[in-house]
């Protein structure tokens, strides 16, 4: 899913449980949860040789605004909540394995360099839990974000 709906749900953790420990792991295992549900998202195409600069920089545009978004959104719920540093924390670690993803990419490209660790934490986020990437079904997988987006408003406003 993109970066601000996973934002908004952190936050909506951040928001009810007073705990970082328990924000933190139970963020990241929402996480998981949701990218295995049926969604669309925005891509940067790995397979083939045919990453051109043009597509790299539209990509990290959409990841910038996407982040930004996410900040805006949370920010405005935070504002009035009596744990905003909770929520900033839950927003941060949803987005945690997404940034491990990103790292160990950048790090392959880059450096020709692949920690296992993060080897096996790519693996684990696209091929075992998360929904078929290929498949990025637009029409559901808009409702389903949609619904997520609503769920976690449900969670900041009441
Ligand atoms: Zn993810």
């Amino acid at each position: 899913m993109i970066l601000a709906t996973h934002m908004l749900v952190g936050a909506a953790v951040g928001s009810k449980v007073h705990n970082y420990w328990a924000v933190a792991a139970i963020t990241i295992a929402l996480h998981y949860f949701l990218d295995s549900l049926p969604h669309w998202e925005y891509h940067l195409k790995h397979r083939g040789e045919n990453i051109t600069r043009k597509k790299i920089i539209s990509f990290a545009v959409k990841v910038v605004i996407d982040f930004l978004v996410g900040v805006i959104l949370v920010l405005f719920f935070a504002k009035n909540s009596p744990s905003p540093f909770l929520m900033f924390f839950g927003a941060i670690f949803a987005i945690l394995p997404d940034g491990l993803v990103f790292l160990y990419q950048a790090l392959k490209k880059v450096f020709k360099y692949e920690p296992w660790i993060l080897k096996k934490h790519y693996w684990f986020h696209h091929s075992v839990v998360h929904y078929d990437i290929n498949k990025n079904p637009k029409k559901l997988g808009a409702l389903i974000e949609i619904i997520v987006v609503l769920i976690a408003f449900y969670f900041l406003l009441f």
